[in-house]
């Protein structure tokens, strides 16, 4: 009932998405598999763009993929990317922008996304901290290409373990 595709997990996956407002939601054991799963589904090659402050499940998921990764300093402010290291990182070899919404705040969303588009770079978010933040109105999880949650017990919304990816694609 709880796990594999079972009635209780189709059913938070359907609320999670309607909430979010995006079209699917993915659960998984945990985070870090839906990090891994995410960027295998993506099929990805070059350097993808992190933040050097995070959660080191961030790194680890894409190291496990065989991903290259480049760090890209936080905000002093904000603690979260900044958008002018991103513009200034990204090489013809950037897979991936992958910024991560820490401490239940959300990146400087609408500067990220113009450097992604301007690029036509994917941008994803690491948002595990981060269910239930609004980004001007609009829920995080609804904001990238595809963004991953995690529902570990230490984290605002859990299942005990527990991961989702949530995408409109
Ligand atoms: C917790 C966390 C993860 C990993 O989630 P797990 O469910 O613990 O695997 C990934 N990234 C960040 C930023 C996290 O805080």
């Amino acid at each position: 009932m709880f796990t594999n595709q079972g009635a209780f997990v189709r059913k938070l996956e359907e609320r999670i998405a309607h909430e979010i407002g995006v079209k699917h939601c993915a659960m998984f054991c945990n985070g870090t598999i839906a990090i891994m799963c995410l960027f295998k589904a993506w099929d990805l090659k070059g350097k993808v763009l992190v933040p050097s402050f995070t959660f080191a499940a961030t790194t680890q998921a894409l190291l496990w993929q065989g991903l290259p990764i480049q760090f890209i300093d936080i905000h002093q402010k904000t603690l979260t990317m900044d958008p002018e290291r991103i513009e200034e990182a990204i090489t013809s070899d950037t897979a991936a922008i992958f910024p991560v919404n820490i401490f239940g705040t959300c990146c400087e969303h609408e500067k990220i996304l113009e450097i992604a588009h301007k690029y036509n770079v994917p941008l994803f978010y690491d948002s595990a901290q981060a269910f239930g933040t609004q980004y001007k109105g609009m829920p995080v999880g609804s904001l990238g290409d595809a963004e991953v949650f995690s529902f570990h017990a230490t984290k605002l919304f859990h299942t005990g373990e527990g991961g989702a990816v949530v995408t409109n694609n």
